[in-house]
């Protein structure tokens, strides 16, 4: 913080969210996908099974997760790997990138025997080592910080916290890769999460050196859009982000297109993205709620039934989030890529 009690929008975010994982229980705040339901850690569970195929059956390989959360989006897939692909499951070294010591406790809880080989942590994606790789992260990037730029008349301001609200000051730098040439019209907002571009320039310099396949699902926009969408969830409702830092969860929508163009300038194949719909639609999402459902008694069927509409049907999650892949030069479009339109710029 500077003497005047400025503080850059990122910092801030960057504390927030450091106090809020440490500290709270997340997944009272929200419910992500593989909370809400199995069935996506299995999907995409078959989903690494297909990938690892394409890559030649690399053994061993990585299996990452970044922001493993509560550890059930992994603990999901593996289940599945070792039922229908336990060649894969053998091969699968699983390394987790997690900040929070908490949520590492509970995750190594969550793959309590599941794993083939044991569960290695690490503090940043750049520390995972070098090899053949499949890397899956779900609501990573949107809890990553970011910085807000307002566009002047002649060029850009930037948002800091001051107390419980916004100053402006002229931007004393802009960060590389931000896309500043979007025509933004004065006084609006253009996001900027230089820790997202890292993590695609630094995924992009591995999966140059080692065949790999890297799946970002998230929700965000794609296309050359701009807009404030910071936002809190306190008890599961919104709440003001710049009130009670750690108190509550702070995110913003994931800018994609920027994200693609960091991989693609670092060298990396990108694919999408395709909704989050079309993507667990088009590798089975419904044929697998009928099959669970099957036989059960008829609340549960509609529970399951209903749990697979939220995760895909276009007004709930199935449009908002988004699947965007990125691979190796030379590799196969990863499954649910191939056909699939990209999202457009549905914001
Ligand atoms: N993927 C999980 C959890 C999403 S919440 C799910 O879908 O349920 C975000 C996760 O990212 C949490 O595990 C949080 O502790 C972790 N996280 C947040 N910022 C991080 C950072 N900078 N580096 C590593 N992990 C981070």
């Amino acid at each position: 913080m500077t003497a005047g009690g400025e503080e850059r929008l990122d910092r801030f975010m960057a504390r927030a969210n450091a106090a809020y994982y440490a500290g709270r229980d997340p997944f009272a705040d929200f419910a992500t996908a593989p909370e809400i339901s199995q069935m996506f850690g299995e999907i995409l569970g078959a989903w690494v099974a297909v990938t690892w195929q394409g890559m030649g059956r690399p053994d061993p390989f990585l299996l990452v997760e970044a922001g493993p959360g509560r550890g059930t989006l992994m603990a999901d897939m593996l289940r599945l790997l070792a039922r229908v692909a336990p060649e894969c499951h053998a091969a699968a070294a699983i390394h987790l990138v997690e900040t929070s010591p908490r949520l590492r406790a509970v995750q190594a809880g969550a793959l309590e025997g599941r794993a083939a080989r044991p569960v290695v942590w690490h503090e940043r994606i750049e520390a995972v080592p070098d090899g053949p790789m499949i890397l899956l992260a779900n609501e990573f990037l949107d809890a990553l910080p970011i910085r807000q730029f307002v566009r002047s008349v002649d060029g850009w301001d930037e948002r800091f916290v001051q107390g419980m609200g916004f100053v402006t000051r002229p931007a004393a730098d802009l960060p590389a890769g931000g896309p500043f040439d979007r025509p933004v019209p004065p006084g609006e907002v253009l996001e900027v999460c230089a820790d997202a571009l890292a993590v695609a320039r630094a995924i992009a310099a591995r999966l140059r050196r080692a065949p790999g396949v890297a799946l970002f699902v998230d929700y965000g926009y794609d296309g050359a859009l701009w807009g404030d969408t910071l936002q809190a969830l306190r008890e599961r409702e919104p709440a003001w982000p710049l009130a009670d830092p750690g108190q509550a969860d702070l995110t913003a929508h994931v800018d994609f297109a920027a994200f693609a163009a960091a991989a693609r300038t670092a060298g990396a194949d990108v694919h999408g993205s395709v909704t989050q719909g079309a993507l667990l639609a088009g590798l089975g999402l419904f044929a697998r709620a009928e099959q669970l459902a099957r036989g059960r008694p008829p609340a549960e069927a509609h529970a399951i039934r209903d749990a697979a509409q939220r995760l895909a049907a276009p007004d709930r999650m199935g449009r908002l989030f988004k699947a965007l892949a990125v691979a190796s030069p030379g590799l196969p479009s990863p499954p649910g890529f191939a056909a699939a339109p990209a999202s457009g710029d549905i914001p």
